[in-house]
């Protein structure tokens, strides 16, 4: 069986970010994975009941989704509401629809509180930004699946073609 990739919605031409725009990520292999039925989409965040378009979040005070698994931290809207209950929601469904389709890899966008891998904002809004993970990306990778961020698409594609060749 082809393996298959959890896909951050955005990412997929939906627009279900904050801001109600997505951010498309143009590469041959989306379309082939996609022909192939290898891709499962999610918006974490609206699959918790985020409406779009939503106050920009991020974890607070220089924490990393990790922490706020661990109870550590906080998710906080720019009003400074606390929707860290929504993105634990949020990063829970995700790994349980990655489980549910036997998902191995995924392949999320970067920055966001939820999809980021390589690197969140610091919850200043002020654009300062620092390596970590986001809440859904630390919950998957903590479960054994490989987490890719979309700049490390190529990357993903050397390991999914390995596979293939097996
Ligand atoms: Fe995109 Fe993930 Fe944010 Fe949803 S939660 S808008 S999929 S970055």
């Amino acid at each position: 069986m082809p393996a298959k990739i959890l896909v951050s919605a955005c990412l997929m031409g939906h627009a279900v970010r904050y801001d109600g725009q997505s951010k498309p990520l143009v590469h041959p292999a989306i379309d082939r994975w996609r022909a192939e039925g290898r891709l499962v989409t999610i918006c974490p965040e609206m699959s918790a009941g985020m409406p779009v378009p939503r106050p920009p979040a991020e974890i607070a005070a220089g924490a990393v989704g990790k922490d706020v698994l661990a109870g550590r931290a906080k998710v906080v809207e720019v009003n400074g509401r606390d929707v860290t209950g929504d993105f634990v929601q949020a990063a829970e469904n995700a790994l349980r629809l990655a489980r549910e389709t036997g998902c191995r890899f995924a392949l999320l966008i970067d920055g966001s509180p939820s999809c980021g891998s390589g690197f969140v904002y610091d919850g200043s809004f002020s654009g300062a930004r620092h390596p970590g993970e986001g809440v859904t990306a630390a919950l998957l990778s903590d479960n054994g699946i490989e987490v890719y961020s979309d700049r490390q698409i190529d990357g993903l594609v050397a390991r999914i073609d390995a596979l293939d060749e097996r």
